[in-house]
């Protein structure tokens, strides 16, 4: 299926030319000095080259972004081919930059290493997908200084995105059209790797990249070993044999890193939580915000030129595994949901710090942090990289959507997930879970009010469902996004993101002075009810003493009380479904 358009502007290169009476640079640019590309410059450079290797590239523009143009995306393919077959063919590496868009070292790196890989030739076995600047909005929203304790460049785009959306928390509830268009060019390439390109905040150390490795123990267990024995072994050498040596991200277990740092979790509303969850190997470099900004750049590049590399080198293999991973995952039956840090279990690795010390604030007149540069150190820290899970779920054989929920359909599909529909009213006894207890924020995050620690309990009910309610095989490559997504009790699932915040809210209530006679009644009719309720008011003072609470307690038990609240609608089927019963929705 041929979704992207190729992009041609036969007239803009030929205004272009005219005015610069030189459309293409004949060298690879210089790293440029604590300056960025703005959004048009970067995509003049992209064009200059889609326009001069016209059989190696394209230029492609993606869906749209809440700024109202498309999400610009730069392939490089040796053989010039971007068929679906050509990219199950080979492996793809994903690059995304900008998402914040005052972190751009990826934006100037990923120009250059474009620039030197058609210039010096691309390799055989790789597709390379750049998207160039991902948040369109917050590049063009220009300024000198919104990140406080970044050193350069000279002026930088803003991390909100045209809607002040961190995208970087958007890919699951998706209130973003960028998000939608990343879901395009995601399952469109199926990335062997992907990469999302930062810098850092927090301390301050000699390295000059850290990187995030999404969580591993996430991931199928052979793809994990891979990546932990193989690849990363490899990235990390590079970069020391290229003067950049790199630690994972200095994420400080206290408050230096001398007492050791911690992987970061990042659940699937992170970039790379998202792509970890189809099996693609993802990172996160975030370069260290102090250095200079050509330090910044030269060292991402190094990391993405290294990759491409490696991947090239290694295809046959890194192929196998992925595919002997996406076959496993469709097999699992248990997935983790919930994680915690394991505090007990660590690794020490090299660290080249900076002697942390305190000394009197001239603001505050109490003690304040400085790093010593002129004490820097190397010495080997503690390296926390393992969480445990909390909670399990056993995947169903389908979730059942009743139609009225049919915004969830279409985050599916936006996903490539594939949906169908009852042909005729269907009755089933499927798995229903109360919503039991959730907390919620105080204040807004990312638009929403996040919910969080949701715990429900799974209830067995017969259900009768109309002719076209949904219904979503699980056992497939999406599987995990499935699971992360439908189950309410996952840390980033749609119920977490608001998306059923309908069926919390009680809709009929009651009169206390004419529900007494009932509940008075019930009470005389019901013994073990009446044990019960007497129990509950010699255990509870704060009970005994509220007759609301009292009379709403027998409510609750009493035909009265409505069967929908706090029942999440989405059932899960155990056992498999005659397909005669379905047929495809689109
Ligand atoms: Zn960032």
């Amino acid at each position: 299926m041929e979704i992207f358009s190729r992009f041609k502007c036969t007239f803009c290169v030929l205004i272009f030319c005219l005015i610069t009476g030189n459309s293409f640079a004949q060298t690879p640019a210089p790293f440029l000095i604590n300056e960025t590309h703005t959004f048009a410059s970067a995509f003049k450079a992209y064009k200059n080259m889609a326009e001069r290797y016209p059989t190696k590239c394209q230029f492609q523009q993606i869906g749209s972004s809440d700024y109202g143009i498309p999400v610009p995306l730069f392939l490089m393919n040796e053989s010039g081919l971007f068929t679906a077959a050509e990219i199950e063919s080979k492996n793809v590496i994903l690059i995304n930059n900008a998402i914040h868009p005052g972190e751009p070292c990826g934006v100037d790196a990923s120009i250059k290493l474009a620039q030197d890989l058609l210039e010096g030739g691309l390799p055989k076995n790789v597709i390379i997908a750049i998207i160039p600047i991902y948040n369109v909005g917050g590049a063009h929203n220009r300024n000198c200084c919104s990140r406080a304790n970044q050193n350069g460049p000279s002026e930088y785009g803003f991390r909100g995105n045209a809607k002040n959306l961190d995208l970087n928390r958007d890919f699951i509830k998706a209130d973003s059209k960028n998000t939608l268009a990343f879901y395009k060019i995601f399952h469109y390439l199926n990335p062997s790797i992907f990469i999302d390109t930062h810098t850092s905040n927090g301390a301050d150390y000699q390295h000059t990249m850290t990187l995030i490795t999404s969580q591993l123990n996430k991931m199928n267990p052979e793809l994990a070993t891979y990546t932990r024995d193989k690849l990363n072994p490899y990235l990390f050498n590079k970069m020391e044999e290229g003067n950049y040596p790199m630690v994972p991200y200095v994420h400080p277990l206290g408050k230096t890193p001398d007492d050791g740092i911690i992987d970061y979790l990042e659940t699937p509303r992170y970039s790379t939580g998202y792509t970890n969850l189809f099996n693609t190997i993802s990172y996160v470099t975030e370069a260290h915000m102090l250095k200079t900004y050509e330090e910044r750049v030269k060292s991402t590049y190094l990391f993405l030129n290294e990759m491409v590399t490696y991947v090239d080198n290694n295809h046959v293999e890194l192929t196998e595994v992925r595919n002997k991973a996406r076959k496993a995952l469709i097999e699992k039956k248990e997935f983790a949901l919930n994680w915690i840090q394991n505090t007990t279990q660590f690794d020490t690795i090299p660290f080249l710090g900076y002697t942390a010390q305190y000394k009197k604030s001239k603001v505050t007149g109490v003690d304040r942090l400085f790093y010593n540069r002129e004490m820097p150190y190397k010495k080997h820290i503690r390296y926390f990289n393992t969480y445990i899970p909390t909670s399990y779920v056993t995947a169903p054989e389908y979730y059942i959507i009743p139609q009225a929920w049919d915004n969830i359909v279409d985050l599916l599909r936006a996903n490539n997930i594939p949906v169908y529909q009852f042909k005729n009213e269907t009755s089933l006894i499927v798995e229903m879970y109360e919503i039991l207890d959730y907390e919620t924020t105080q204040s807004p995050y990312e638009g929403h009010y996040l919910h969080s620690k949701i715990k429900v309990n799974p209830i067995k009910q017969n259900v009768t469902y109309r002719k076209g309610d949904f219904v979503v095989p699980v056992k497939n490559e999406n599987i995990r996004f499935i699971i992360e997504t439908l189950e309410p009790h996952a840390p980033d699932s749609y119920f977490a993101w608001n998306y059923f915040d309908a069926v919390l809210q009680q809709k009929e209530w009651f009169s206390p002075y004419v529900f007494e006679d009932e509940a008075a009644e019930m009470l005389d009719t019901d013994p073990g009810l009446k044990t019960d309720f007497e129990l509950k008011k010699a255990k509870d003072t704060s009970f005994a003493n509220n007759s609301f609470a009292q009379l709403y307690y027998l409510y609750k038990k009493s035909p009265n009380y409505e069967q929908s609240n706090n029942k999440y609608p989405i059932t899960r089927l155990m056992k498999s479904l005659d397909p005669q019963l379905l047929e495809a929705s689109y």
